[in-house]
């Protein structure tokens, strides 16, 4: 289904389409390990000695001088000392003894402290050792790392693995993603126990009724004809018998938001004024379209991309009883609709001012801007509770609105009846039967270049944890998170804060009173690791799932509950105080989030994991991965459309406007940088405006994870060098920071990613911020000038 295009929300990686269809979908995983204490890497040190040198302990000095000297006291007893020696003598033998002590006493010393600050002793340890080769099993040792340090560190990684037939692309987070679905099929598997609750075992009914593909085909077309028979019947499939007497946009539209969560040809949502962050309210934007954006039908090359489309519809419609030639002529006028539609959308490239595009106003108002729409018939078809004209709302897409509204009006009901219930049948083929299916993958075998279904239960899976993330989760967080984890990044996070408020402070370009406003923004964000306390809790837990009620037997009935259920707690929300406390993201994905309307960065417990971040990895390891993952959570804030927000989460001009206009030249530096850049080798051009926020993130985040990291060596000393790899812990900080970007794509998700997306491919995150690293040439000794070193680099933060 459509999901609600409504969050402001930052995810750090938007990789792992669930479907194509579903262009928000989270990518998830995890791999728990329990902590030493919080100094880990001495722990470590200490275990590499041991390895090293003794049995007994990392004090023990070699040659074992505890032997030697209980052999002095043994030989002394033995040689039965003669009573008759002169008191020189005993006064000497005295001497002598003390004299040895105190050598063997400073030769103990000396090598304990010997041990405690000599890093050249590399860590031999278990995990050393299988961290070093799991590092060195990514690494392509022929790339040179100043010139393509992305094929350094990953060209070994992408050589030995290739693109499953179900992806479009293969990656380290899809990997994590998919490892962490076969622990969650296991636990929606498991028969009910004791720890499962009301909401837990909805979720494993869902989950059954999904697999139960035997029972889906007997099933077959019954409940997707019942669901088009309420708006009157498809008017391709019944032909000449659709009556549009009846028939009203307004109601047609609102009937779509309320019962099947699909805001078509208008998204609409309540969720906090952008303004005034503890108020709810009504809002409006540009929807989604068919295919993943409006370049897909606009470029004129793309004829490819438009007839695959219309030809999945034409079968969809066919196989739903439409006759050929009559589905192809009516799904070529819906596309030329469609097409129309898409050319008075806005760029996503140009939709990053949200100041510029937030505009309030009563539904009144909206009524005289737009008035070939019944807005009062169309909300209240929707809304639970009554809106009338003086209901405020805001819209985010004023231009589209006023366009959109002038050219539904054209359009006879028929095509805009077609229209609209294509897309609802688009977002249900993926869970209907399977000569549907094999329609839908003809489609993803163009648009994506997959050519197999994903396995079913992996389907299942993904669906029930995305749309049932919180009973999940507390399924899955049960065995695989541990609260000392949440220590640790509770830490990382307080030292990442700190590099970045110094950051700040050192910047020339901002002034005073921004910086102090600025700090105090950083100060306030509030941090969430892990998951939200309430799943444990029984009762909280399952009040979520209040009203929803699976049958195992009825797969599709229960994704349309679903969806209601959805859409109704979402309307529900107007007229109640935002729920700051509140924490919404899924606790078993593999991704992390920053929302500028709460002003919080949330680590769910499925990215507290290696290559992210391992309790047995060194510093630098989880510096250089989870470290700058928080970094450019926090760097959000301040991005393009983060910095618009004060630190209550409220839009807000609190910027002086000369430094506006420097964060802007600073801004535009990035800019020009990535658009500049080719994604290869399929010579594909980076949108560096679109993909600015992200970009701006992942150079600051590095910086400052580094600048962290640095500060923790100067508190605890070097660690230990990993084993075979004749690489520095700085080296070895921006060598884990690039391997959590390997992966390979084909082609078509190539063209996607590069169109869609507000994140640059990964080999890009690689390329843009190390090359903008003064610390990654000096960790690396690149020469100025080279490829990762360039004479002219960017940075923001
Ligand atoms: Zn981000």
């Amino acid at each position: 289904m459509p999901l609600n295009t409504s969050s402001n929300m930052h995810k750090y990686e938007p990789a792992n389409q669930h479907e194509s269809e579903a262009k928000d979908a989270l990518p998830t995983h995890q791999i728990p390990r329990k902590l030493d204490d919080a100094n880990g890497a001495i722990e470590l040190q200490k275990r590499s000695l041991q390895m090293n040198h003794s049995k007994e302990g990392p004090l023990t000095t070699p040659g074992e001088p505890g032997k030697e000297l209980r052999v002095f006291y043994t030989g002394g007893r033995g040689m039965a000392l003669p009573c008759h020696r002169t008191r020189t003598e005993k006064y000497l033998i005295a001497l002598s003894f003390l004299l040895f002590c105190a050598c063997i006493a400073f030769v103990v010393i000396a090598f304990a402290r010997h041990k405690k600050t000599d890093v050249s002793s590399v860590c031999l340890s278990e995990h050393c050792v299988r961290t070093a080769a799991q590092l060195l099993d990514s690494i392509d040792h022929k790339a040179d790392p100043c010139d393509d340090f992305f094929q350094y560190a990953c060209g070994s990684w992408n050589k030995k693995h290739i693109i499953p037939e179900d992806k479009s692309s293969y990656n380290t987070f899809e990997k994590l993603h998919d490892e962490l679905q076969v622990k969650l099929k296991r636990l929606l598997e498991e028969p009910v126990s004791d720890y499962d609750t009301n909401a837990t075992v909805k979720a494993k009914i869902l989950y059954t009724s999904c697999v139960n593909t035997s029972r889906i085909e007997e099933t077959g077309d019954v409940p997707i004809n019942a669901v088009l028979r309420k708006f009157g019947g498809w008017p391709v499939v019944v032909g000449n018998q659709w009556e549009n007497s009846g028939w009203r946009l307004e109601t047609v539209l609102g009937t779509l938001r309320r019962v099947y969560n699909a805001p078509l040809i208008i998204d609409t949502w309540v969720s906090a004024d952008d303004k005034d962050s503890n108020t709810n309210i009504l809002q409006l934007d540009q929807p989604s379209l068919g295919m993943p954006s409006r370049e897909y039908y606009l470029k004129e090359k793309e004829r490819t991309y438009k007839d695959a489309y219309l030809t999945y519809m034409v079968n969809v419609a066919r196989l739903l009883g439409a006759n050929e030639s009559y589905a192809r002529h009516e799904m070529a006028e819906v596309l030329a609709f469609e097409v129309e539609l898409a050319k008075v959308t806005t760029p996503q490239a140009e939709r990053h001012d949200t100041g510029a595009m937030y505009a309030k106003m009563s539904v009144g108002e909206l009524q005289e801007r737009v008035p070939e729409i019944d807005w009062l018939q169309y909300f209240n078809t929707f809304m639970s509770t009554p809106v009338n004209s003086t209901e405020l709302l805001v819209s985010f897409g004023m231009k589209y609105l006023k366009a959109m509204a002038k050219l539904v009006r054209k359009q006879t009901d028929r095509v805009l009846a077609n229209y609209l219930l294509w897309r609802l049948v688009l977002g249900l083929v993926p869970e209907m039967t399977e000569r549907y299916q094999r329609e839908r993958n003809e489609y993803r075998r163009v648009l994506q270049g997959v050519s197999r279904e994903k396995v079913r239960w992996q389907k299942c899976v993904e669906y029930v944890n995305e749309r049932m993330g919180m009973a999940v989760g507390r399924l899955f967080v049960r065995d695989n998170f541990d609260v000392e984890s949440k220590h640790m990044a509770l830490e990382m996070i307080h030292n990442i804060r700190e590099a970045f408020t110094e950051i700040l402070e050192d910047s020339d370009w901002m002034d005073d009173a921004t910086k102090g406003v600025a700090k105090e923004k950083a100060n306030t964000i509030n941090e969430r690791i892990g998951y939200p306390e309430f799943i444990l809790d029984q009762a909280e837990l399952d009040k979520l799932y209040l009203g929803l009620e699976f049958d195992a037997d009825s797969y599709f009935e229960n994704i349309l509950k679903v969806e209601m259920h959805d859409s109704l707690k979402n309307l529900a929300k107007l007229r109640h105080p935002v729920q700051k406390e509140k924490w919404e993201q899924d606790p078993a994905v593999v991704n992390a989030f920053y929302n500028p309307n709460m002003n919080d960065i949330v680590f769910p417990a499925g990215i507290l994991q290696s290559l992210f971040y391992s309790a047995h990895f060194p510093k630098s390891l989880n510096y250089g991965g989870i470290g700058v993952v928080i970094g450019h959570e926090i760097t959000h804030g301040f991005d393009d459309k983060g910095r618009q927000y004060d630190k209550n989460g409220n839009l807000r001009q609190w910027w002086n406007n000369n430094t506006i206009l420097a964060f802007r030249k600073r801004a535009q530096c990035i800019v020009d940088q990535y658009s500049n850049y080719k994604l290869e080798p399929f010579g594909l051009q980076i949108d560096g405006k679109n993909t600015q926020g992200e970009n701006i993130a992942d150079n600051g985040g590095l910086k400052e994870s580094f600048r962290a990291y640095r500060k923790w060596v100067d508190r605890n000393g070097e660690e230990p060098p990993l084993p075979g790899m004749n690489l520095t812990h700085n080296q070895l900080f921006f060598l884990n920071y690039a391997q959590i970007w390997c992966g390979i794509m084909r082609g078509e998700e190539a063209l996607h990613k590069v169109r869609t997306s507000v994140h640059s491919p990964g080999p890009i995150r690689v390329l843009g911020p190390l090359s903008n690293s003064p610390n990654f040439s000096k960790a690396y000794n690149c020469p100025l000038g080279s490829r990762m070193n360039p004479h002219h680099k960017c940075a923001v933060w």
